[in-house]
């Protein structure tokens, strides 16, 4: 599942150019790969039809109806909107082994995808809200 291969990049900014786009809580996690606290984001509760797209550089990522309510405190989707869409990466850090999940198109750091998700998938797509921005459906 998980790979270090490096995909071509459709979006490459310098690190300036992302500090001048982003709030600094978006730079820190989609850039330093930080994480957000839990149960801060506002899509924890949204519920509405539409499209999660990436907050550096407006990608569809997750659709609304993919997301369900993991109760973890962080926005939870089980599937992407196509396997493209991201770009998975093998993370030794904190000791265990788990796999992050980066935007295809411009290397953000989303999140993690751990394998004790719900059907129809099995996947748990555990990702920063503040990684993404909400389309809703009009
Ligand atoms: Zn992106």
């Amino acid at each position: 599942m998980a790979s270090n291969s490096k995909p071509e990049l459709s979006v490459v900014k310098s690190e300036a150019e992302w500090r001048d786009q982003l709030s600094q809580e978006a730079f820190d996690v989609t850039r330093k790969h930080a994480t957000e606290r839990p149960f801060t984001s506002p899509f924890n509760n949204e519920k509405r039809e539409g499209n999660y797209v990436c907050v550096c550089c407006n990608a569809a990522l997750f659709k609304g109806d993919a997301k369900f309510d993991s109760g973890t405190g962080w926005p939870s989707y089980f599937e992407p909107v196509s396997g493209a869409a991201i770009s998975e990466h093998s993370d030794n850090s904190l000791f265990r082994k788990r796999t992050e999940v980066r935007c295809a198109a411009c290397d953000a750091h989303l999140g993690h995808v751990f394998a004790d998700g719900p059907e129809p998938t099995g996947l748990r797509y555990c990702i920063n809200g503040v990684a993404l921005k909400f389309d809703a459906k009009a």
